[in-house]
């Protein structure tokens, strides 16, 4: 019978403790899954097969390969990735040779079942270039760039894969490494910001029997950290029915807004809250559809503080056609929280933005002077509203060190599948740089070989949408004429 290993490309050591057991929730799933099949996952060294995970959506390659060396994987192994990875699939196929797109629940029982009836991995490539929710290597090679783009494909291709959207809810809770006990909620989110993949990678779904739900997470009682997974929790019926403490979670504004929700909030006595707020203005927040006033957010934090809840939140900095009136808005946000904050812990953490495909903003790659921007605001910050209930989390470069741009460069190369110095030149500009200006150029972004639930043409018109929203006429916004 063939063999299969497992790399978790987050994780030190190939993602196996003691080589016995998987870290990451992930690896816990896919090690109770493979046991229903009678399959044991063996060391990465004598594997037939390597299951690759990997959370992130940026620096797949690079981590796979660090892994794969460092833990001596067996490099002739037949290798199949899956999960966000599969937006960027020119990276994936830089080390896999195959690629689960979307839910990969009915995709590992048919791998399974192969493998527990002696089958050969001829057999598994044979299943992956019929399968719908999954692309062969083979499938992409003759996958041509734009030779003047080559960040685009040379035409549009037909659809490869779509995403699978079967989500077995009665999969166990799992324990993984850090001995919190996840419960899945739901999956995808019930927003839809224009900067992030998550959303638009899947439609939004939540466990049907929300009682259940409940029943499973009060059932661990107070002994136990437990978390609900799902974007917003407090967008299920089932958070409002839970008798325990729950170990952090994230929520949304929208939901908040709702008195009965914010009550099961108070109630749930949550170890943390984490909001995303994502732009640092309101113009910005505006534009990618997550509409937040200063005031709103100022006195749901001062509320939440004076509950005692230690918060987080969480804020894009760069995000496309951003400008210094953004980054003036947050000081005076800052100000205001570090005169008026008495109690509790608030984290503000800043993620720098990156273009990641599916969502509609991955046609633009933000200029340098993003860097700066940020630097400039964490210097004034740590010079002047300073406080002791509040700080905040760099996401990006150094504040010491004006322009730095730490390892986005590689990032942004290999989510464009460029070469550094091709990735860096098109950061060069003072502006936005527009990857597909025209409907027609989006449609030959390599993502769209993937038949993504909101199809191109509305991702297409949401991204003008948020070109109006932030006042950009597409004279300015596009540099796409520039000399690449
Ligand atoms: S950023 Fe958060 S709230 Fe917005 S769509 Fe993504 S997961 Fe949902």
């Amino acid at each position: 019978m063939l063999s299969i290993g497992l790399i978790d490309a987050n994780i030190h050591a190939g993602g196996m403790k003691d080589d016995e057991s998987p870290i990451s929730i992930v690896g816990r799933w896919l090690e109770w899954e493979l046991k229903r099949y009678g399959i044991i996952l063996v060391s990465p060294d004598i594997a037939d097969v390597l299951l690759i995970v990997f959370s992130g959506m940026i620096g797949f390659a690079s981590s796979v390969k660090r892994q794969l060396t460092k833990v001596r994987a067996n490099l002739s192994a037949y290798k199949i990735t899956g999960g966000a990875i599969s937006a960027n699939w020119p990276a994936a196929f830089l080390v896999c040779d195959a690629l689960a797109v979307g839910e990969a629940y009915e995709f590992i029982r048919e791998i399974g079942k192969i493998i527990s009836g002696n089958g050969t991995v001829q057999d598994i490539k044979r299943f992956i270039l019929e399968y719908p929710n999954a692309i062969e290597k083979g499938q992409v090679a003759d996958i041509k760039r734009d030779s003047q783009k080559p960040w685009l494909l040379d035409r549009q291709y037909e659809i490869v894969a779509t995403p699978n959207s079967f989500i077995d809810w009665n999969v166990p809770p799992i324990k993984p490494d850090d001995g919190v006990i996840r419960v899945i909620g739901s999956k995808g989110c019930h927003s839809k910001c224009l900067f992030c993949s998550t959303s638009f990678a899947q439609e939004y779904q939540y466990m049907p029997e929300q009682i259940a739900l409940a029943e499973k997470i009060n059932f661990f009682g107070h002994n136990h950290k437990v978390q609900l997974l799902s974007n917003d929790p407090a967008d299920l019926h089932s958070f409002r029915l839970l008798k325990i403490k729950l170990d952090s979670n994230s929520f949304t504004i929208k939901s908040l807004r709702n008195p009965d929700i914010f009550r099961s909030l108070l109630r749930s006595k949550s170890g943390m809250v984490r909001i995303g707020v994502e732009g640092v203005s309101e113009r910005l927040r505006r534009a990618v559809g997550k509409p937040i006033t200063n005031d709103e957010l100022f006195r749901i934090v001062l509320e939440l503080a004076d509950h005692k809840f230690h918060q987080q939140l969480f804020f894009i900095s760069g995000l496309p056609f951003e400008n210094d009136s953004d980054w003036l808005e947050m000081m005076e946000f800052n100000k205001r929280l570090a005169v008026e904050l008495h109690s509790g812990l608030l984290r503000l953490k800043f993620t720098t933005y990156n273009p990641t495909p599916p969502a509609p903003l991955c046609r633009f790659v933000p200029p340098r002077s993003i860097f700066s921007r940020y630097q400039e605001f964490a210097k004034w910050r740590f010079e002047n509203a300073v406080s002791r209930w509040m700080y905040i989390i760099s996401g990006i470069g150094n504040r010491n060190k004006p322009g730095d741009t730490g390892n986005y460069g590689l990032a942004l190369a290999e989510l464009l599948n460029l070469s550094r110095a091709q990735a860096d030149s098109l950061m060069q500009s003072d502006n936005v740089f527009d990857l597909a200006p025209t409907f027609d150029e989006f449609k030959r972004m390599p993502h769209n070989i993937i038949g993504w639930p909101i199809d191109a043409s509305l991702r297409y018109r949401m991204t003008e949408i948020y070109k109006r929203r932030t006042n950009i006429v597409a004279e300015e916004s596009s540099n796409a004429k520039q000399q690449f």
